[in-house]
């Protein structure tokens, strides 16, 4: 679907990403080093970037030649690297806090996204190339380590975990993070403002963290306090959290929709700020992608519908108990509309680049799953669920891996029932509603 993204002939090992943040919108000193590890002899290699002023390249500290096509930088080492040999990587440059791009779906806005006082990011689906080079395809993850330096009146957040706060010169400080677990690029987030960091507790003593624009604290301090009873409601069907922290970045921006960055997820302050069972939703559906999406990453874009439908159908679940719609009518209204959407926006399991977050992926997926469910019956479900959750927990994984293990953990073949479900042209009869119609396609 993106057919240049992510990187071939070696393995992402870690990434430090240094900022030396100045001021909303304004150009800063930015630094990447990549340890990596190559797998095979290497003449020359790729990095995924975009934008922004490019200083200069080293590979083990010698200088490199780095030639810009596009989106793609390539980096010729001045000797090359074998097969098998640990190399590290540097790239500096100057950073452009402005660059955004978009995307005419659910996604809008993607990139850099100022705010008032500082920035947040919104790297999905191939965004993060312009905050810093390295393999941006959601299949290829590794541990981060942020090191970002800010005037003395902001915070700086990340993936992970605070590992320091030390005063340097200037008036600045310093912010270290260690993101923990390796990461999609796609779910990176780095934050800057004059936040307050709320810590508080989750089921089991799992640490809180949510990052809040001084203003926001108080007008979004009830919703964000639900937290916990969301944690312990998805635990209670899918196993334990996958990672080790979570928190709440509330966006002072007028981003359209969330985002479900690894133990951090954004989301816009307007989400927080209307109605209970919409901002519930918004909040269990980015709870949910912690284990879809996160924990167990996509192979590839085409398997969106993994992910987006499972934090859908766990969002539909929780609010139809939790005051919201009823979750079967909504199903029965994607159902009707499904043949259209697969006209539209390519059956589940087959987006192209332009559709890839229409409906289809969402309510159009969710309902995918809900034919399982009808299909297997609720006490297989929740055992293919949770044996996906555990399974690939920590690994990527993609459509071909879910209907196998769904085969696997249902005891029967399921493949004959998913495929058309995923690829088909033509919507597949609901299990046990032989009621349900699917409109004729306009
Ligand atoms: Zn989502």
């Amino acid at each position: 679907m993106f057919p240049l993204d992510g990187n071939g002939g070696y393995r992402v090992d870690r990434y430090y990403l240094d900022f030396d943040w100045q001021a909303p919108k304004t150009p800063f000193e930015a630094a990447t080093t990549i340890r990596a590890t190559s797998t095979q002899a290497l003449s020359r290699f790729n990095l995924d970037f975009a934008g922004n002023t490019l200083h200069a390249v080293t590979v083990n500290g010698a200088k490199a030649d780095a030639a810009r096509d596009g989106d793609e930088l390539t980096v010729t080492p001045r000797s090359p690297i074998a097969d098998g040999a640990s190399f590290t990587v540097k790239v500096t440059y100057t950073a452009d806090p402005t660059q955004t791009r978009h995307r005419d779906d659910a996604i809008e806005d993607y990139g850099w996204i100022p705010t008032p006082d500082g920035t947040v990011v919104y790297p999905q689906p191939n965004g993060s190339r312009l905050i810093f080079p390295g393999n941006d395809h959601p299949g290829q993850r590794a541990p981060i380590t942020f090191r970002i330096t800010t005037p003395g009146d902001r915070t700086a957040v990340a993936n992970g975990r605070l590992v320091s706060r030390t005063r340097v010169p200037g008036d600045r400080l310093r912010w270290t993070y260690d993101s923990e677990q390796p990461l999609s690029t796609q779910l990176v987030q780095l934050a800057v403002g004059t936040f307050e960091l709320v810590e508080s507790e989750g089921p089991g003593g799992l640490p809180l963290r949510d990052v809040v624009p001084e203003s926001l604290v108080e007008p979004t301090a009830a919703y964000r306090a639900l937290t916990p009873d969301h944690l312990k409601w998805l635990e209670e069907r899918l196993g334990p959290y996958p990672f080790h922290r979570y928190g709440i970045l509330v966006g002072d921006t007028d981003l359209g929709v969330a985002l479900e960055t690894q133990t951090l997820s954004l989301v816009p302050k307007a989400d927080l700020l209307g109605g209970k069972v919409d901002a519930e939703r918004n909040m269990v559906h980015e709870l949910a992608h912690q284990w879809f999406g996160d924990s167990v990453a996509l192979k590839s874009w085409s398997d969106l519908w993994v992910s987006e439908g499972h934090a859908r159908f766990y969002e539909r679940l929780y609010s139809e108990a939790h005051g919201g719609d009823s979750f079967e009518a909504a199903m029965k209204t994607a159902y009707a509309a499904h043949d259209q959407w697969r006209k539209d926006f390519g059956a589940p399991a087959e987006p192209t680049e332009p559709n890839l977050f229409k409906r289809m992926r969402y309510d159009g997926s969710a309902l995918v799953l809900y034919a399982l469910r009808e299909k297997v019956g609720e006490a297989a479900f929740q055992k293919i669920e949770r044996a996906w959750v555990s399974g690939y927990q920590g690994r990527a994984a993609g459509t071909r891996q879910f209907i196998a293990l769904a085969s696997k953990v249902a005891g029967e073949d399921l493949e004959g029932f998913l495929r058309p479900w995923l690829y088909g042209s033509k919507t597949p009869p609901m299990p046990g509603r032989p009621d349900w119609v699917v409109d004729p396609v306009t």
